[in-house]
């Protein structure tokens, strides 16, 4: 299976690994994948009470926002570059290479 590559200005080749999912259950609403994304992929959006236990475990050191949960809002607009997994504390990330369309 053929999927899309990069190549960088040295001539080596990367496959850019696109964002497919983000689990809002270990989510924290950090917002650390927002900052970092150059594309306009994620969006912050309250989180109801029933899963505000889920956060109990939170690193204290991050700012996190309770009651927030970040959500993917264009994923089609994901370049690849996985900055957004590089940065999220509890790896929250899914990431694929997409196959080329025949
Ligand atoms: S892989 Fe890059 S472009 Fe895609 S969602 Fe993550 S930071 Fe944004
Ligand atoms: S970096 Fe991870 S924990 Fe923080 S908002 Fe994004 S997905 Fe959630």
């Amino acid at each position: 299976m053929s999927v899309i590559t990069g190549i960088t200005r040295g001539g080596v080749e990367w496959t850019p690994s696109f964002v497919t999912s983000l689990n809002q259950s270990i989510c924290i609403g950090c917002g650390r994948c927002y900052k970092v994304c150059p594309r306009d992929v994620f969006e912050l959006l309250e989180r109801d009470e029933l899963d505000l236990e889920e956060i109990e475990d939170a690193d204290d050191d991050f700012d996190e926002a309770p009651g927030m949960v970040m959500s993917l809002r264009d994923m089609l607009d994901c370049i690849g570059c996985e900055a957004c997994s590089r940065v999220c504390p509890k790896g929250c990330l899914s990431h694929e290479p997409q196959a080329l369309a025949a």
